[in-house]
């Protein structure tokens, strides 16, 4: 998988304000498994890409895509393949 030199890297508080704009609750703190190794990462500890299009998380284990976000036109798109389980507080 190639990362275009364009791509901003950053971590999943990144995109804490965007996840915050799609469910009502705080998503930082929420735990995905990923659906390609297992391994179990907060959102704020993912390795999130901006510019990719859109945003795109990877698991910070095994670089595996975990979401991809895009939002425009009114509208988002949120790809959750790579995530088999998503796990948050009520
Ligand atoms: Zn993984």
């Amino acid at each position: 998988m190639t990362v275009q030199q364009s791509d901003l890297k950053l971590d999943g508080n990144a995109i804490g304000g965007l996840l915050r704009e799609i469910f009502t609750m705080e998503m930082t703190t929420a735990e995905g498994t990923c659906a390609s190794c297992g391994r179990v990462a907060m959102v704020g500890e993912v390795v999130v890409y901006v510019n990719a299009p859109g945003t795109v998380v990877r698991c910070p284990s095994c670089d595996a895509v975990l979401m991809r976000i895009v939002q425009g036109r009114g509208k988002y798109w949120l790809d959750l393949t790579g995530v088999r389980c998503l796990e948050f507080s009520a």
